[in-house]
């Protein structure tokens, strides 16, 4: 049987709505007990596996930090982590085609990339 769209879960998925970025559990906790008080850490990652599980949401992982999550299903894209504030944000851009970095021999699958810096805010 599905979860029931508790207060909790609704609460939890508009966060991810209106952030649009990666979250950690404790910025989805910022966000949805600002409408449900009372919302539980523990209540917090309940509602995230059942969410992956339902691919609603996916792993965002990034060096030498704990998973954030993010919207299932989004196109290719990379992020840019603020090293003031922490927060993790969507970069549309792409440099594309990489083959030309990679070693003689080697076959590409794919990439990542992270940019690091001053988010908006921080750089104010
Ligand atoms: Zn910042
Ligand atoms: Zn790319």
């Amino acid at each position: 049987m599905p979860p029931r769209e508790t207060i909790q879960r609704t609460a939890i998925r508009e966060a991810f709505c209106k952030a649009d970025r990666p979250l950690s559990p404790r910025e989805v906790h910022d966000i949805a007990s600002k409408r449900v008080p009372r919302l539980g850490i523990a209540t917090i990652y309940r509602v995230l596996r059942e969410l992956i599980e339902e691919e609603y949401l996916t792993a965002v992982e990034l060096p030498g930090e704990p998973p954030r999550y993010e919207r299932a299903g989004k196109k290719h894209h990379h992020h840019f982590r603020c090293r003031r504030c922490g927060g993790v944000f969507e970069v549309h851009g792409c440099p594309g085609d990489l083959r030309s970095l990679t070693p003689r021999g080697f076959r590409l699958e794919g990439h990542e990339l992270l940019l690091v810096g001053l988010c908006g805010k921080c750089n104010g």
